[in-house]
């Protein structure tokens, strides 16, 4: 499959790695949107939320139970905000689930 977020999880394009470990790859934003903006994804191609289901809610589940790690290890101290787009309207650009970590700096109420 052709997916630009598969082939970074596989180390088959660089990243700036921040966590891995069997089922879940975390990595800096190549375009940062906050001092600390980092991507979690799962290893397995899934799309998106949309495709969220019975047959891997637990992977997510863990995705969600690593992400404090992986926020205290990019140096969040002070909250953080976990952003993930799905589909045309919330402007997707990577069709592979993936779950911004945005944090280092106070943000606005405005999610949209
Ligand atoms: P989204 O718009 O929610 O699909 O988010 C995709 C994110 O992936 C954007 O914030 C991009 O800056 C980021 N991105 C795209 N290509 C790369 C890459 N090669 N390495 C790291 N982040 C990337």
């Amino acid at each position: 499959m052709d997916c630009l977020f598969c082939k970074i999880a596989a180390g088959e394009i660089p990243s700036t790695k921040v966590y891995e470990d069997e089922l879940i790859f975390a990595f800096r934003d190549i375009a940062p949107q906050a001092p600390v903006h980092t991507l979690v994804i799962p290893k397995r191609h899934i799309a998106c939320a949309d495709e969220i289901d019975d047959t891997n809610s637990a992977l997510i589940a863990r995705i969600f139970e690593k992400i404090p790690q992986i926020a205290k290890s990019e140096g969040v101290t002070n909250g953080y905000r976990i952003i993930s787009n799905c589909g045309a309207d919330a402007a997707q650009s990577v069709p592979h689930l993936h779950f911004h970590i945005l944090g280092g700096k106070p943000m606005t109420e405005t999610m949209c």
